[in-house]
């Protein structure tokens, strides 16, 4: 379910410290080390999925439970009313630079829809 090299796995194992926001028995939310905006989440799921495209059909609990996360995640952090943004970077023009699926939540500031 995890591996044994990848950093968030070694988050939701407690090898590494990070700072949570949420978890549950199929997620973990922690804030990311290099925010972009006041408030910047990671959400991922309990299982090493590399990426998006790696979601299998068992894999539905885990990303349904990532979507109640998200939701979690943005009333704790008070930014669900004036609004956010899930971010998901895939591959080489996504620049994942991580490889553990991971859902980017981003708000706490006016957002502009540059890239
Ligand atoms: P990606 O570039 O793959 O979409 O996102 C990876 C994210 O993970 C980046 O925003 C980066 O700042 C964050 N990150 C990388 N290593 C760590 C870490 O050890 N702890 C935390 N909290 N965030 C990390
Ligand atoms: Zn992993």
């Amino acid at each position: 379910m995890l591996d044994e090299q990848c950093i968030f796995c070694k988050i939701i194992r407690g090898e590494m410290p990070s700072k949570k926001v949420y978890e549950d028995e199929h997620t973990f939310a922690f804030h990311d080390i290099n925010p972009i905006a006041p408030v910047h989440v990671l959400v991922i799921p309990k299982k090493h999925i590399p990426n998006v495209l790696a979601v299998e059909p068992e894999d539905e609990r885990y990303i349904t439970a990532i979507h109640r996360a998200i939701k979690k995640v943005v009333e704790t952090t008070g930014i669900a009313e004036d609004g956010f943004r899930v971010i998901t970077n895939t591959n080489r023009h996504g620049q994942q630079t991580v490889f553990h699926l991971h859902y980017h939540v981003i708000g706490g500031r006016q957002l502009t829809w540059t890239m």
